[in-house]
């Protein structure tokens, strides 16, 4: 129940929980990378709510992603093609260091990619889960909808591995709910691109 006269305390430890609201029912979600919050809907009728409002929040505790890391995933994408690869970034609670670790593919082809979820040490987790397309352009596909719909994380694909400027798409994933981060960092492109500046 969200408080009509007090400010909602945010969760003090991760995980999930619905907030009812007088204007809808949201769904907050904690981790130790990021929090969120998001409206799962309004209320169908004009009935009196004896809580207040909340408000769809993003906190990135975390703080940015190194370009650095999406630069050597897209060395890993390069070397892979035309077959599909795949890496997490992966952030350290204790130290608040990223790291790419690759992931143990299973089966890939130029169409697909089946791989196993790596092992995290205690401190580590999961940011940002990445694959790439081989030649076709990055996007999310119906089988990438299914694979990240439990998870909590950015998802990032990378496309058209083989060009100087290749392509890429960017979403938060939090529990179902699925946001495209309209524009990728530029610095990102900069860091992918093997186009030589004149
Ligand atoms: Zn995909």
């Amino acid at each position: 129940m969200v408080p009509r006269f007090s400010r909602l305390e945010p969760m003090p430890r991760a995980g999930e929980r619905l907030l009812i609201a007088a204007n809808g029912v949201f769904l907050e979600i904690a981790r130790p990378w990021l929090r969120v919050v998001r409206r799962l809907g309004p209320f169908q009728h004009r009935t009196a709510i004896p809580y207040g409002d909340a408000s769809e929040e993003t906190d990135l505790t975390c703080g940015r992603i190194p370009a650095s890391l999406i630069g050597d995933f897209a060395a890993m994408a390069r070397s892979a093609y035309p077959k599909e690869t795949g890496a997490w970034i992966v952030w350290n609670v204790a130290t608040s260091a990223f790291r790419l670790l690759p992931v143990r593919i299973l089966e890939h082809s130029a169409g697909h990619l089946k791989y196993e979820r790596p092992p995290l040490a205690g401190d580590d987790v999961l940011v940002v889960d990445c694959h790439s397309h081989g030649h076709a352009p990055a996007f999310f596909s119906v089988t990438d909808d299914v694979d990240d719909r439990h998870d909590v994380k950015f998802a990032f694909v990378i496309g058209n591995c083989a060009s100087a400027a290749p392509s890429m798409a960017l979403r938060l994933c939090a529990k179902g709910i699925f946001e495209k981060v309209e524009t990728v960092p530029a610095e990102w492109y900069a860091v992918a691109s093997t186009e030589v500046v004149a």
